[in-house]
């Protein structure tokens, strides 16, 4: 099932050639899917369309075959996480997670339990009631993950979420993120300019260049023609 579809999909900012120009593509329901090109190439932008961040300058998305493309972000049932983590600094952990589902007035026990379970999802158990500035950045992004997955998003969206991280800090977290991948099976976008990443923890892959898709396929079909 298409859990994600863009048709015609294109963004000018102004003068000059295109953020993106006509995309098409589509993602399956519980596909990692990524999309990776060199800065510039309008990642963020295609990313942002489909957050509902930016308005295309023509062309629809689809979210579980809903036109989502006149929808507010709030409305489209996303879930983001970005390079620089927005977990709340003055938050012990557990709040920062269950923060979304007490805006949504779900009951104490509910959250409780939705929390505890986005802990062992991220491997967080035991540290609850610390506060983010004990944390690695590794642990602060699992933490700004679990923010998001405990709210059960129909799609995730992860732009360059390692980048600020170090090396070793970095293939950490590429082991979570294929882990909860496997386990959660949420339908996922990745944008990444880093190609090592793109092709360990992807099932596809598009290429971008100046605001076009060069190429759409498995991590094998685009290693063997690059
Ligand atoms: P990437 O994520 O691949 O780095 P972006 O989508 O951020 O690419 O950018 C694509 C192009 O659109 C770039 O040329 C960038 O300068 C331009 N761009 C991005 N955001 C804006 C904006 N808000 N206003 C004007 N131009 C922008
Ligand atoms: P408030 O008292 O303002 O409701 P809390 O400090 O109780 O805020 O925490 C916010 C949410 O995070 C709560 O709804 C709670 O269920 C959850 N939470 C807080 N501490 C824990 C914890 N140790 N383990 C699991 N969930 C927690």
């Amino acid at each position: 099932m298409r859990q994600v579809e863009l048709i015609g999909v294109a963004k000018s900012y102004g003068e000059g050639p295109p953020a993106v120009a006509r995309s098409d593509f589509s993602v399956e329901k519980g596909e990692f899917f990524s999309l990776l090109g060199p800065s510039g190439c309008g990642k963020s932008t295609t990313l942002r369309m489909i957050a509902g961040f930016v308005a295309p300058s023509s062309g629809t998305i689809r979210l579980g075959g809903e036109d989502v493309t006149a929808l507010p972000p709030e409305r489209r049932a996303i879930g983001i996480v970005f390079q620089n983590y927005a977990i709340f600094p003055h938050m012990t952990v557990a709040q920062n997670i269950g923060y979304g589902l007490k805006l949504r007035k779900h009951d104490k026990a509910t959250i409780a339990a939705a929390v505890g379970r986005a802990l062992e999802q991220v491997g967080l158990v035991g540290y609850e009631n610390r506060s983010p500035s004990q944390l690695s950045g590794g642990e602060q992004q699992r933490v700004a993950l679990a923010r998001v997955i405990v709210l059960e998003p129909r799609l995730l969206l992860l732009d360059e979420p390692l980048s600020a991280l170090d090396k070793r800090l970095r293939d950490e977290m590429r082991v979570w993120l294929k882990r909860l991948q496997h386990e959660l099976g949420i339908t996922t976008i990745y944008v990444t300019h880093d190609q090592d990443e793109a092709l360990s923890l992807s099932d596809r892959i598009a290429v971008m260049s100046k605001g076009v898709v060069q190429q759409i396929g498995t991590p094998a079909e685009i290693y063997e023609r690059p």
